[in-house]
């Protein structure tokens, strides 16, 4: 069988619990003679390695990385919220150095264990919107945040949206299962361009392109556009009406955390940052310092994020086991940390996962 080599990069907090613990559940997948060997590579990353050594993100990370693996599951980092010197989020230029240009977060409920079921897929542009330059007039600050949108950027991640809307309609068409969406696949833009007439406005018309210059390939998706801030208010009212959502860096980011509040925590879900070349899976959540080292943390959205790294590698069918262990124990409900209302550790989770493989 093929061997796949995996870099694990923890980083801080509760990336210590979590990763680890995707870790015991690739190891338990039941092998077979197309089921890949796995090896593993410990990775250094992250704020307290930044506060030991002088950098976030060693120039050995990167080229391991590059050279021996093929693909990538990252824990959390915490990055202060003040300016510290010479410091930068190690996975921002993670993200940046593999040109992992489109993160996938997709966000769906268990059927019987939400409020309300949605099945969405959120994609957020992962390189741009960041920039920032800061500068001085008459001894008082300014400080500028520059919203770079790029009409390249922009239909990378447009195009990987109208691809995942098909692949998701025809992996719904090809199963039995009943599937919360019914109708064609959609892909809704969200924007500000109202207000931020330039920058947003050159991201809509560009995604909109992707799918106006493809007619042949996208002409079955249908698609919508909602502002950001009514995008929020109609993902809470009726979010089983989305399916593929694309969104620019910061909106996707903010968009991602409220669509895990209706699906109960934040430590359900994960996310892929994809490439052309590169995968890297990454739970959705920080590396949450209030509960980091009390075996409270949800190991979940990083046990999927271990999924949709195979998904993305190839390995559909070793990914649906994971996928399956994990709903079956949210379903049954008995097994299940503090923040969905539980009392079991992450390692007890993750066993009860590894059990159900
Ligand atoms: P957070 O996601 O770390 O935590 C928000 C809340 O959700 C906390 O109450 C936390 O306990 C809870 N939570 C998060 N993941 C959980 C899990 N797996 N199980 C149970 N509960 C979970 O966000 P924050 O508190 O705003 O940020 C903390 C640090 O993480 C900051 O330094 C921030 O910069 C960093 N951060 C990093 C990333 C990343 O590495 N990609 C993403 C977001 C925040
Ligand atoms: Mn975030």
């Amino acid at each position: 069988s093929k061997k796949l080599t995996i870099g694990l990069i923890p980083a801080d907090g509760i990336g210590r619990e979590v990763i680890p613990a995707a870790r015991q559940v690739l190891e338990s997948l039941p092998k077979s003679d197309s089921s890949p060997q796995f090896e593993y590579i410990h990775l250094d990353a992250g704020f307290e390695y930044f506060q030991k050594h002088g950098v976030a993100l060693p120039e050995e990370t990167l080229v391991r990385l590059r050279e021996e693996c093929q693909g990538a599951l990252f824990g959390a980092v915490s990055s202060p919220s003040h300016k510290v010197a010479g410091y930068s989020s190690p996975i921002v230029a993670l993200r940046k150095h593999l040109d992992l240009y489109a993160n996938v977060r997709p966000v769906a409920s268990v059927s019987g264990t939400t409020q309300k079921p949605l099945d969405m897929l959120i994609i957020r542009e992962n390189t741009e919107c960041l920039e920032r330059i800061e500068t001085d007039a008459n001894g008082l600050r300014v400080a500028w945040a520059d919203r770079k949108i790029s009409e390249f950027a922009s239909r990378r991640a447009g195009t990987m949206a109208f691809n995942m809307a098909l692949m998701r309609d025809k992996l719904r068409r090809s199963t039995s299962a009943p599937s919360l969406w019914q109708g064609p696949p959609k892909v809704t833009i969200v924007h500000k361009s109202n207000v931020l007439s330039v920058t947003d406005g050159l991201w809509r018309e560009t995604v909109r392109a992707v799918k106006e210059s493809n007619p042949d390939l996208y002409g079955s998706v249908t698609m919508e556009e909602q502002l950001v801030d009514s995008m929020v208010y109609r993902m809470f009212r009726e979010p089983e009406a989305f399916d593929v959502v694309v969104a620019p860096n910061l909106y996707g980011d903010i968009i991602s955390d409220g669509a895990a509040a209706l699906v109960g925590s934040l430590g359900l879900v994960p996310s892929a940052n994809v490439g052309d070349n590169f995968v890297v899976g990454e739970p959705v959540h920080g590396s949450a310092p209030d509960i980091a080292g009390q075996q409270k943390a949800n190991p979940i959205a990083a046990i999927r994020s271990a999924g949709l790294l195979l998904e993305h590698m190839g390995y559909a069918s070793e990914a649906a086991r994971i996928y399956e262990a994990v709903d079956g124990v949210l379903r049954e409900g008995q097994i299940c940390t503090p923040d969905l209302g539980g009392s079991s550790t992450t390692q007890e989770v993750t066993d009860a996962i590894c059990k159900r493989l």
